[in-house]
């Protein structure tokens, strides 16, 4: 594979851009070498500036569950562009896109959409705050919820791949309340609790984490949460960004049974345009200018481009029955023969993997939290990154995030990447 135009072009956006990227992951920085610069996509592969292919592990980071280019998005922006951008006024399809969200997730009565992931977490908590009369939060170790500033404490994703869990500019006022657990430590969380008596607004959880790479919540680990937040009228909010309408249509509530007060959704809901939304039932959502005091609000906000494209993505998941089944084997595939590949050449590693979304680390041990994901060997990770990249197979440039399934993979597309993981297991 060569990368020059995607030096070239790296070289001219560093210049003009801090970084030369838009959002830091991006950069490579984690492994080294150069940023792939995308062209074009369709279904399963992404095209670089160079012309190279690649199959995409990564899926703009979760938003092409059906594969990039999907002609239900592509046609429905096409057609409502051409009746214009934005008006700042309300749109019939802003009320059809909530109407099909709140009948696919289980446990909301309204939605308000937002632009972006970020937006929607720092929503959710105000209006948790707002609704509660309290200010302090817990959120978990190496969970990310956006780089808005009460979650830029032990974040996950870039935060940690960049060595800035906790970042500068974030006040001392603002950090002090943010209380931080341990994912899938039940005890800890009450422990905070109660040392914190009638203090907590809020526990928000990536109910499915995936911003430390793939760790799924330990049996009876949300049910606790949920029992502990009616114990002491704390709001549960699930960050379901990522997993939302992927894990299955109505998310990791509907997926394992357990009630969060709050939801927050981003990447799938808008198709690949910039969207996010948070919901819950009447009584918090009433809280919300213009019904009540708690003030958010967005000048493309329901945009009606995003919204036709969130619109067509959520349909075509509604219709189709067997969606999460196919995800779910494929993603299976993938990893049994990922594993078979990694035991024949004696590498150490855990693979993580739950629906639609695995990751693998290169850890000794089990990875159920932020701390045992970061045991994993980087250097091995680096090495892996850069053999899958020039056999055409393009994953996250870290380990602190997951690979996202998506259901344009072909049986061939997969076989491709596991001789790819087992001629790079040699090398190991
Ligand atoms: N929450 C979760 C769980 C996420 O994974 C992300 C982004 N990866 C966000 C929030 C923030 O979303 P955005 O990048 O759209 O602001």
């Amino acid at each position: 594979m060569l990368y020059q135009r995607s030096s070239a072009l790296f070289k001219a956006a560093q210049e003009v851009i801090p970084g030369g990227v838009n959002s830091p992951v991006r950069a490579f920085n984690a492994v080294g070498g150069t940023p792939i610069f995308a062209k074009s996509a369709k279904g399963a592969y992404v095209y670089d500036e160079d012309g190279n292919r690649f199959i995409d592990y990564i899926n703009s980071w979760g938003p092409m569950l059906l594969g990039h280019a999907f002609p239900p998005v592509v046609d429905a922006v096409v057609e409502k562009t051409k009746q214009g951008t934005s008006f700042g006024m309300p749109t019939a399809i802003e009320t059809e896109i909530a109407e099909l969200a709140v009948s696919m997730v289980p446990n909301i009565d309204k939605i308000r959409f937002v632009n972006s992931g970020t937006e929607a977490c720092m929503s959710a908590i105000r209006l948790a705050r707002g609704y509660t009369k309290r200010d302090k939060i817990i959120k978990f170790s190496g969970c990310y919820h956006g780089h808005s500033d009460s979650f830029l404490i032990a974040a996950g994703s870039g935060a940690v791949t960049f060595g800035t869990p906790n970042s500068p500019g974030v006040t001392e006022g603002t950090a002090k309340d943010t209380l931080l657990a341990r994912y899938n430590d039940l005890d800890n969380v009450k422990t905070l609790v109660e040392g914190n008596k009638d203090e907590i607004a809020a526990i928000i959880i990536e109910p499915v984490a995936g911003n430390m790479g793939c760790i799924p919540p330990v049996d009876g680990f949300l049910e606790g949460l949920r029992a502990l937040c009616d114990a002491h009228n704390i709001l549960l909010i699930f960050d379901e960004v990522m997993t939302g309408f992927r894990l299955a249509k109505g998310g990791v509530q509907e997926l394992m049974q357990v009630d969060a007060d709050i939801v927050c959704f981003g990447k799938v809901v808008g198709g690949g345009l910039p969207v996010g939304a948070f919901a819950a039932r009447n009584e918090i959502m009433n809280h919300l200018a213009p019904l009540g005091p708690v003030y958010q609000a967005g000048t493309l906000s329901g945009n009606p481009l995003a919204m036709a494209a969130g619109l067509a993505m959520l349909k075509s998941i509604h219709a189709d029955a067997d969606l999460m089944t196919r995800l779910e084997a494929k993603t299976k595939y993938l990893h049994e023969g990922m594993a078979q590949a990694l035991d024949k050449n004696n590498i150490t590693y855990t693979i993580n993997r739950i629906g639609s979304m695995i990751s693998v680390h290169f850890a000794e041990t089990a990875v159920t939290d932020f701390d045992t994901a970061a045991e994993g060997n980087n250097e091995t990770f680096k090495a892996f990154f850069h053999g899958m990249l020039d056999r055409g197979i393009y994953i996250a440039p870290s380990a602190f995030e997951t690979w996202f399934i998506t259901d344009a993979l072909s049986y061939e597309d997969l076989n491709e990447t596991i001789a790819a993981v087992e001629d790079i297991a040699k090398t190991l």
